[in-house]
């Protein structure tokens, strides 16, 4: 077969394309385990935050997509990284499926695949870098002290040691 429609023809797929083991690819990984009980009840996608301001983010299907095995598709996609790991799902699935642990799984198999959002990218240099989201400055700490706080420390070394030895920082580059 060439192609199969989903989402009411909205999108077509390319059986060539596909990764059958991709969803064992999941399982095995940390927070993946449950993916296969997911019956494809919507709940989720209806309680999402996300979702709820961005209705081109559907957890339910991104589950459906790990299980027909559309590997690249899945992981190239900027929506794994829009999930906000709230736990909604994760409260409301009646299958105990464990979205939010999925999303993290999904985003740790991309970040090894060579697939990471340009935004976490950016945020990690900076954490990898100060140890912290953002630069503290002289003027900053000028500021903290007009009002009788101590300053900051620029850089937090234990921070940007562990990214170090990590390899996160060999990823982030
Ligand atoms: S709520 Fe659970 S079972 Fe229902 S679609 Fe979402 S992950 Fe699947
Ligand atoms: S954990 Fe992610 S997918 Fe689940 S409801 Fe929250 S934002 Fe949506």
């Amino acid at each position: 077969m060439e192609g199969i429609k989903i989402g009411g023809g909205v999108d077509m797929i390319n059986t060539k394309d596909l990764d059958p083991n991709f969803k064992y690819e999941v399982v095995k990984e940390h927070g993946g385990t449950n993916i296969m009980r997911c019956f494809a009840c919507g709940t989720c996608t209806a309680g999402c935050p996300v979702r709820a301001i961005d209705d081109r983010y559907n957890p339910r299907k991104i589950i459906r997509m790990v299980l027909l095995g559309m590997k690249e598709r899945v992981l190239k996609s900027d929506f794994i990284w829009l999930c906000s790991t709230c736990y909604t799902c994760y409260d409301r699935c009646p299958q105990d499926v464990r979205l939010s642990d999925i999303m993290t799984a999904l985003k740790n198999i991309a970040v090894r695949e060579g697939y990471i959002h340009p935004s976490f990218k950016e945020q990690a240099k900076l954490v990898g870098t100060f140890g912290r989201l953002y630069e503290v400055e002289d003027f900053d700490n000028k500021k903290r002290g007009k009002m009788g706080l101590p300053p900051v420390k620029k850089t937090f070394d234990d921070v940007t040691k562990i990214i170090k030895d990590t390899k996160l920082g060999e990823m982030i580059k």
